[in-house]
């Protein structure tokens, strides 16, 4: 069979044993996850992968990842990290438990529960300094009494998320102030909260630490299971594997140039002004790979092998430590941002190494076209 190219190589055995070895680490704490799918846009083989490494749900931030794996027939409890109020009626109708921070959303999401005779559940995010989501703490018991009151609505839960904006490293103190604000919600409001999700990724150290986890039984893990690291140094975690995913691209020309473009220098194709070091003749290459297809500074090359630059369809290589052919394919690793642009481009053809599945690049939909 002939694979495209570009295309992005996963492998399912590696996803699904990271999700096992995590799954363990924190279960032998008390501590249940949530797998994110949101970088490979909930493909349902990847969700199913972490499924059998033992992740209890699926949680994804876009309702068409979660309609596509719940159309694809993923058995998991599925989750939606990021609500909006227009999305109420299909967050209803395809979604068992949502994140909130808005009564707004949360009357939208009763109404249409009440609509479709179904009760949805809510987890309320707290805001602990890395200020995205979050209701604030003084504000939380009043916030959680008013959820209470929404018929069809049932609280299930408390949760906070840091790491992901502000950088806030998930610690002692934050951590032990989430679990004191949900004794404090469950004495005062007299309930007693299933899920205490205290995070994501970014919380290995602290777990790892030793210390207490209070409350807290639950994390939603994206990154450490797809690339096998923490997130607060990004760290490889013990064990885990890292080479999940292979972006692998196609050499177009490769020729000994000069190092520095000659001729008047003006801004190149994205409005700057680009500087270069003299360094002779080198052998160059260029693969059929750009912005459009990546976060070219989310690229891991092999060491011989320097990324020179990229414009929207080229990346161009240093090639003369390891000479290339045109017609090579380059293969190259992935941080989680160069994940999720790979994910999303259209022309990333998308592979499962070691089974015979190839899935062929789409053409994109026009923006605004309902995905059902
Ligand atoms: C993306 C996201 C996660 C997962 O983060 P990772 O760093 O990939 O583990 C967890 N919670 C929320 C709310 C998110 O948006």
């Amino acid at each position: 069979m002939k694979l495209c190219l570009p295309r992005i190589e996963i492998s399912l055995s590696k996803i699904q044993e990271n999700a096992r070895l995590l799954c363990n680490f924190y279960g032998q704490k008390g501590i249940s996850l949530m797998g994110v799918s949101k970088a490979v846009l909930g493909e349902p083989a990847i969700a199913q992968a972490m499924i059998a490494g033992g992740v209890q749900f699926i949680a994804d931030s876009r309702i068409e990842n979660i309609k596509r794996m719940r159309q694809a027939g993923i058995s998991a409890q599925l989750v939606l990290l990021r609500t909006a109020p227009s999305q109420a009626e299909a967050i209803v109708k395809n979604v068992d438990i949502s994140l909130n921070t808005e009564l707004k959303t949360l009357e939208k999401l009763s109404y249409h529960a009440k609509d479709q005779g179904k009760i949805h559940k809510v987890i309320i995010m707290v805001e602990l300094g890395d200020l995205r989501e979050g209701v604030l703490p003084c504000d939380l018991v009043q916030f959680v009494r008013k959820t209470l009151l929404l018929p069809n609505i049932k609280v299930t839960g408390i949760g906070c998320n840091l790491a992901c904006y502000g950088g806030v490293k998930p610690n002692k103190r934050n951590m032990n102030m989430l679990s004191e604000l949900v004794n404090i919600v469950q004495s005062e409001l007299g309930i007693k909260l299933e899920i205490v999700s205290g995070g994501n990724s970014a919380n290995y150290e602290w777990a790892n630490s030793g210390q207490s986890i209070g409350e807290i039984n639950n994390l939603r893990i994206g990154e450490s299971i797809l690339l096998g690291c923490e997130t607060v140094g990004r760290q490889a975690i013990p064990g885990l594997h890292q080479h999940t995913f292979q972006l692998v691209a196609e050499v177009i020309e490769a020729k000994e140039k000069a190092s520095l473009p000659f001729g008047e220098i003006c801004q190149d194709a994205f409005g700057d002004i680009p500087k270069f070091k003299d360094r002779g003749i080198r052998q160059r290459s260029i693969v059929a790979l750009g912005r459009q297809d990546v976060l070219t500074a989310g690229l891991k090359s092999e060491r011989s092998l320097e990324i020179l630059g990229a414009s929207s369809d080229h990346i161009i290589l240093d090639s003369e430590n390891h000479p290339l052919q045109i017609g090579d394919e380059v293969n190259f690793g992935l941080d989680y941002g160069g994940l999720l642009s790979a994910m999303t481009s259209p022309f990333v053809g998308k592979e499962f190494v070691g089974r015979q599945r190839v899935v062929a690049p789409i053409i994109p939909a026009p923006i605004g076209v309902e995905l059902n």
